[in-house]
């Protein structure tokens, strides 16, 4: 299986419905599961009349998410759950200049000093006060000292040369003509209204396939289908391309996920010293995240649900030394029956995993890359257990 990504750029406002309603409209979502590109590859074929190739084509692809961006070599991410904001002036504290919002007093990571933290405490450390991160900001001499919360909602970002930068989807509400199923025309005083995506950003995202000759079909498939609900009342068209964004391979993000690591496990271990314990100063072996960057359905090792992830590893079984995670009810639509899919509850994306073995990074480099092609859970054809390891703002220890 290949790693492929590819940015789609809508011509069209988009809807990649939830069925779920807010107030008396349907809402959106804002980004585009892996599962619409599936759908309208599966409806491209059927269109040709190759109904029975549909499902050994889908199956030869396995497709992400795809997230709002800036522009088309920009792999814009969602933030993990263990990133912070000032409770008083959130937001990037470097934004690119001639944006629109104000600076914030910056936005950081929290998973490597509380991993750390952690991992010390379990080696007999103590400390001197309790685990805490507040707003180091300052201004005119003065610090800002503000509680650190999550950063709100389903945020993405973007890191760019110039600064940092929030990505959210403009969203715009229209009014539609029910159409009578029956007849196919419009019913009379039926109206609802739609939420949609303007086309205002492109989206990028991965796919892996061991067949390339999918893409162009899947090409074909968004230029001549379109993409998400209600393709054929004006929404949806798109163009596909492939694009190659900045992401550091995972050799180079597992290898500065420990460096990090180690700096700030350093600094804690000093800390711990001054009242007295006696700890190591480095982390032995080596250290890596799993971030959800869809939802997962996970299954521990009896079967059961869990919102806790295992891993196997050279037959090992793997369970996560720290682990950041919310429920999340995940469902479905099943095009081929018309019917929705059994609802599971899953790990929401933005959570975070972190594992520690005895292996080196670069026995462990082989494993994590296939495990980033397959996924996480089940129900990884749709789009769910997308993972990113080490994702790259676990680095920011410090506000940005
Ligand atoms: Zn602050």
């Amino acid at each position: 299986m290949m790693e492929y990504f590819f940015c789609l750029t809508p011509e069209k406002p988009l809807r990649t419905g939830t069925l779920k309603t807010r107030g008396d409209y349907l809402d959106t979502r804002d980004y585009l599961p892996g599962s619409v590109l599936r759908g309208a590859l599966a409806e491209w074929l059927r269109l040709q009349g190759k109904e029975s190739q549909i499902v050994p084509t889908v199956q030869k692809v396995r497709f992400g998410n795809f997230f709002p961006s800036v522009s088309e070599s920009v792999w814009v991410l969602p933030f993990p759950m263990t990133a912070l904001e000032c409770k008083l002036h959130g937001g990037f504290r470097r934004i690119p200049k001639g944006t629109q919002e104000k600076p914030g007093h910056g936005i950081r990571d929290s998973l490597l000093i509380a991993l750390a933290y952690s991992e010390l405490e379990r080696q007999g450390a103590r400390f001197p006060v309790p685990m805490l991160l507040r707003c180091t900001h300052e201004a005119a001499g003065q610090r800002c000292g503000g509680r650190m919360e999550r950063v709100s909602g389903s945020g993405f970002y973007a890191a760019l040369p110039e600064g940092w930068r929030i990505v959210k989807v403009d969203k715009a509400l229209q009014t539609k003509v029910a159409l009578s199923r029956h007849r196919r025309a419009a019913q009379e005083g039926m109206l609802y209204r739609v939420i949609g995506v303007r086309p205002t950003h492109c989206f990028v995202g991965r796919l892996w396939t061991g067949d390339n000759a999918v893409l162009g079909e899947l090409q074909k498939a968004v230029e001549h289908v379109g993409i998400g609900a209600l393709t054929t009342r004006g929404f949806g068209t798109a163009r596909l391309k492939e694009t190659e964004p900045r992401l550091d391979p995972i050799a180079e993000r597992l290898r500065t996920f420990n460096e990090k690591l180690r700096e700030v496990w350093r600094d804690l271990a000093a800390l711990a010293r001054q009242v007295g314990s006696s700890v190591p100063d480095a982390p032995s072996g080596t250290y890596f995240s799993v971030d959800l960057l869809a939802p997962a359905v996970l299954r521990d090792p009896q079967g059961l649900p869990t919102l806790r992830l295992h891993l196997e590893f050279n037959g090992q079984l793997l369970e996560p030394v720290f682990w950041a995670t919310q429920p999340v009810f995940v469902g479905g639509f099943s095009p081929a029956w018309g019917l929705p899919k059994p609802t599971h509850l899953g790990a929401a994306m933005g959570s975070v995993y972190v594992f520690r073995v005895e292996a080196s990074p670069d026995a462990l480099v082989p494993f994590l890359e296939d495990l980033e092609a397959r996924g996480v859970g089940i129900r990884t054809d749709e789009g769910l257990g997308e993972i990113l390891v080490c994702h790259p703002f676990h680095k920011e220890v410090m506000p940005v």
